[in-house]
């Protein structure tokens, strides 16, 4: 037992010693020189003689901060070409998590990989779907990105926030290696710059030694610039599943009456119910509603019937229920007269009044969203921007284009199902911070900023703009119409001055 603790304390002095000499050091200059499309940073790289394992720490003399493929092949031919005599070594360094100072490069150069992974990643769907990254890439992005398509690599480690390169250079083992093999029996192919300073593309069939040398390689043959991660189908969420109960019971030939969504995030209180149409009394089943920490999708179906047809109709439900993914002991019924169930929001209204909640302000936002782009709203908007819905319910619903007139002036998206998306919050004033209604402004606007930036066709429904550009954007095609109509029904642009789509002139 004496060994160990003896070689522990010569690692510490050499470790003394290292971070001393550094200090004197000089860094060749020649690599200076070099043209590279990154830069190299030669202070504060305290993160580069760190890892998970924080037990070692060597400081390189630089880091590499690559903006390419062709900034880490410079540097490492650059080095191959003064031969033995340069003692500089090189460590990709991917997310830090070694255990033991694998990724330091004492006195070295350090390339920091997720520097790297800014580059964009490409999803090839198809039979045998496929992703190309980065290596600097953290699988967790992998994953956000590949569940746009419905897909997911199929062999992971317990924890995501790892590189591409940093786990493909050990294995990458988890609980599905059983099934498919370590992340690195799903690689098509890879992007390497070996010691040599060379770029070359391996595979089963190109290379195939480097290939195979540099999978589990310990970063001794190369380092990997870019990998081809092979994909499946990703197991649907729970907001797929609900996305997709809708649609099929919008397209199906004999379904509900009345066909609605809602979503409920991590909502501290009973489900809010003023515009719910039944009443949860029963306190079982009210309580099941709490969604402290969880988010539900809930369906609001209704079938009408007349007197003498209740078994039918019951027949008819469960048939129709028995094609939906839903929890059943979350599977609540009531009954209520026609009447009754249409006018369920004025019960509401009369409640609410009464304690004086219904005159609070409302920043409401109402969105249609394209049916194709409805998964990655979901995955930006609720629990991401939304992180509650305390404030008022969240609807979502598709809609069936075909049956609106393209003749009306109505602005819709461009795909024949897209979803209603209504945040009905009200602004409790004098309440906590995240009930006022500048907060709720900003949730709003930073939803409409991520449809904006992440592209997703989104239009507004009862549309908010102040100007007339972001009329014409909303309208689209349909501006040139619009102005038509505005100019031979109210060419002095007296109606409906609030919509601040038209000014008087005066
Ligand atoms: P780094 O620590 O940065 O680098 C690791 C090694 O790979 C270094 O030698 C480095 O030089 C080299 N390297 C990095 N990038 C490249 C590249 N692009 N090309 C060539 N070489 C490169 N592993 C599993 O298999 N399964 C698990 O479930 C698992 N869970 C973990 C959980 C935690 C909390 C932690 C900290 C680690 C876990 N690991 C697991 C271990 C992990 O896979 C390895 O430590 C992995 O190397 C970390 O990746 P990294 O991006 O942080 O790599």
């Amino acid at each position: 037992s004496i060994l160990p603790i003896r070689s522990f304390i010569v690692l510490l002095i050499g470790c003394l010693a290292i971070n001393l000499s550094l200090c004197f050091s000089s860094f060749p200059s020649s690599i200076k020189t070099l043209n590279v499309e990154g830069h190299f940073s030669f202070d504060n790289n305290e993160f580069a003689a760190r890892d998970f394992g924080n037990r070692f720490r060597f400081l390189p003399s630089a880091v590499l901060h690559p903006k390419s493929v062709s900034d880490i092949a410079t540097i490492i031919k650059h080095i191959w070409q003064k031969g033995p005599g340069s003692k500089l070594t090189v460590a990709a360094r991917g997310h830090g998590h070694s255990l033991q100072g694998q990724a330091q490069a004492p006195q070295g150069i350090v390339i920091n990989m997720e520097s790297l992974s800014g580059q964009e990643m490409k999803v090839h769907t198809g039979r045998f779907p496929y992703v190309d990254v980065s290596a600097g890439e953290l699988w967790i992005n992998i994953l956000h990105e590949c569940l746009k398509f419905g897909l997911a690599p199929k062999s992971w480690t317990d924890y995501l926030h790892l590189t591409v390169g940093g786990t493909l250079s050990n294995a990458g083992i988890s609980g599905q290696a059983f099934r498919h093999g370590p992340q690195i029996s799903n690689v098509h192919q890879l992007e390497v710059v070996t010691g040599k300073g060379e770029v070359t593309i391996c595979s089963e069939e190109q290379n195939a030694d480097l290939f195979h040398g540099v999978l589990g390689g310990l970063g001794q043959f190369g380092i990997i610039t870019r990998a081809r991660i092979s994909l499946e189908p990703a197991p649907k969420d729970d907001f797929s599943t609900f996305a997709r109960d809708q649609e099929y019971l919008i397209s199906a030939q004999n379904t509900f009456d009345y066909i609605e969504g809602l979503v409920i995030i991590n909502k501290t209180g009973l489900i809010n119910n003023w515009r719910s149409s039944f009443n949860l009394q029963d306190p079982v089943q009210a309580s099941q509603f709490k969604s402290d920490g969880r988010t539900l999708f809930c369906l609001e179906l209704t079938k009408n019937f007349n007197p003498g047809e209740a078994d039918k109709i019951d027949q008819e439900i469960e048939s129709l229920l028995s094609r939906l993914s839903y929890i059943p002991s979350m599977l609540f019924m009531s009954e209520a007269s026609y009447v009754e169930f249409l006018d369920r929001v004025h019960a509401a209204e009369i409640k609410l009044r009464s304690k004086g909640l219904w005159d609070l302000p409302h920043p409401w936002l109402n969105l249609l969203v394209p049916k194709s782009k409805i998964h990655s709203f979901s995955e930006g908007v609720f629990g991401n921007i939304l992180t509650d819905t305390n404030n008022g319910p969240v609807l979502v619903y598709p809609v069936n284009k075909s049956k609106w007139d393209n003749r009306t002036s109505s602005v819709l998206p461009e795909e024949d199902i897209f979803y209603l998306v209504a945040f009905l919050p009200q602004a409790v004033p004098l309440s906590t911070e995240n009930d006022g209604l500048e907060h709720l402004l900003s949730l709003n606007k930073r939803i409409l900023d991520y449809c904006e930036e992440a592209n997703l066709g989104v239009k507004q429904y009862l549309p908010y703009y102040t100007t007339q550009v972001e009329w014409r954007a909303h309208f689209g095609q349909q501006w040139e119409v619009f102005v038509r109509r505005k100019s031979a029904y109210d060419p002095l642009a007296i109606l409906a001055p609030g919509q601040r789509i038209f000014r008087k002139a005066i």
